[in-house]
């Protein structure tokens, strides 16, 4: 059948001998678990060439029906024990639910003889080209994931949790049409190679590396909600009700729906590299700690590099403005402009407040403070009035107050310094009611 797995090929021929799948395993592979493992994956050559062997089909369409299709070009090659970043694990491994087989009812019920994909195990994929449905990636009534290698069906696919026949199903619609996107990246993944912007041309393993580093930044983490604000701004065609997108940690858990938007808005991303992603990146206030949290090396260098030179220094701006205006506002209701009061009046801690926030009065030693920062005055002076100020036992700051207040004839009212100690203010006592 064209582009049949593995899997279901073993299952059709083990239903064709009257067996199950995992009766015709342990004749195969005596000895053998009693549930294989994700034949997809893990068939080796032994079994390929015994499977050949007995049913006369050439090993290299079996090799075809395995991911080693795609070695060197999806991933770089198989070591068996990592994850692959598109190909997630299918049913259930080690008790854990594993979303990694997808399948569409529409072509199943098309088919004379239901068969499954090795196409619908790509996690890019989330879209029948065909039918233009979603496709399911687990049980509609029980929610249980797929697994052709676990099913007692004869002939029929059904889920191995109710044993509902998949034909019975129908995939809703997505949320916008996604199939450019995925016939994109199965071209990518055809051509071997792709010109990514500033880097050339680069191995389509790598390029897929990103997206999927992408594809992590957008679906869990506390920048994954900014930056999709910002993409949905960027590009209306990609814009979703936020709600109908969850948040998840690893974006292989994630529904076809929500995969499928995602890897559409990580695509969009990759476009001119890294131009997109490093406005992206600075419009959602990411930088290299956020973005980089292992070594160099486990990166991708287009990646990596792109991170380390443009998103190396802590992004400032906007918020050290609004900072400013804070520590203004502080002082013009004469407040010190203590980090701890900048932080209850912005109404979070922002990375850029330790250099606008005054010193807190006694946590510096005499003299050493940041409050005074008038230009112009001569350094002499500023010792002398330090030195006048520590004479007359007090702060430089209250000290030049009363001083000042008395050449300019103003009245001697209380500083902010003499009402409380400014690191005990409360706003809502002092600030909220005025002005
Ligand atoms: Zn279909
Ligand atoms: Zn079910």
């Amino acid at each position: 059948m064209p582009d049949e797995s593995i899997s279901s090929w073993f299952t059709r021929t083990a239903a064709a001998n009257g067996l199950r799948p995992g009766e015709l395993y342990r004749i195969v592979q005596p000895g053998g678990d009693r549930n294989p493992r994700d034949l997809d994956r893990h068939a080796d050559d032994c079994l390929l060439d015994l499977l050949a062997g007995k049913t006369g089909v050439p090993v290299d369409d079996l090799k075809h029906a395995t991911f080693r299709r795609w070695a060197g070009r999806l991933f770089e090659h198989d070591d068996g024990l990592n994850k692959l970043v598109w190909l997630p694990p299918a049913g259930r491994e080690g008790g854990r639910r594993c979303f990694g087989q997808q399948v569409c009812p529409w072509c199943l019920r098309a088919d004379a003889q239901p068969y499954l994909r090795l196409n619908w195990r790509l996690s890019f994929s989330t879209t029948c080209p065909i039918h233009g449905r979603l496709l399911l990636d687990r049980c509609p009534s029980c929610a249980e994931p797929f697994s052709i290698l676990r099913q007692d069906g004869r002939g029929a696919i059904c889920c191995p949790g109710c044993g509902a026949d998949l034909r019975d199903f129908t995939g809703d619609e997505p949320a916008f049409d996604t199939i450019s996107v995925q016939r994109d990246l199965l071209g990518l993944i055809r051509e071997g190679w792709r010109d990514l912007g500033d880097y050339g041309p680069v191995y389509s393993f790598v390029v897929l590396e990103i997206l999927a580093q992408l594809l992590r930044l957008l679906a869990g983490g506390k920048h994954a909600h900014a930056l999709r604000l910002w993409l949905a701004e960027q590009a209306p065609s990609l814009a979703v009700r936020p709600e109908s997108l969850p948040r998840a940690r690893d974006g292989a858990l994630l529904t076809p729906r929500a995969r499928g938007v995602l890897v559409a808005m990580a695509h969009w991303l990759l476009a001119e590299w890294p131009h997109r992603f490093v406005e992206a990146a600075k419009a959602a206030g990411m930088t290299s700690t956020d973005l980089r949290k292992r070594s160099v090396g486990e990166y991708p260098f287009a990646y990596a590099h792109a991170v380390d030179w443009h998103l190396k220094e802590p992004h400032k701006g906007d918020a050290t403005e609004e900072i400013m205006v804070a520590a203004q506002m502080l002082h013009d209701h004469g407040q010190s402009a203590s980090r701890q009061n900048l932080v209850a009046l912005c109404g979070t801690k922002l990375g850029s407040m330790g250099g606008v926030a005054d010193p807190v009065a006694s946590g510096l030693p005499w003299g050493k403070g940041r409050y005074w920062k008038l230009d112009g005055v001569s350094p002499e002076v500023k010792a002398a009035a330090r030195l006048a100020a520590h004479r007359a036992g007090e702060d430089v700051g209250p000290w030049l107050d009363a001083l000042l207040r008395r050449m300019l004839g103003l009245c001697a009212i209380k500083t902010p310094f003499d009402r409380h100690d400014p690191d005990t203010i409360t706003l809502d006592a002092n600030v909220g009611c005025e002005g």
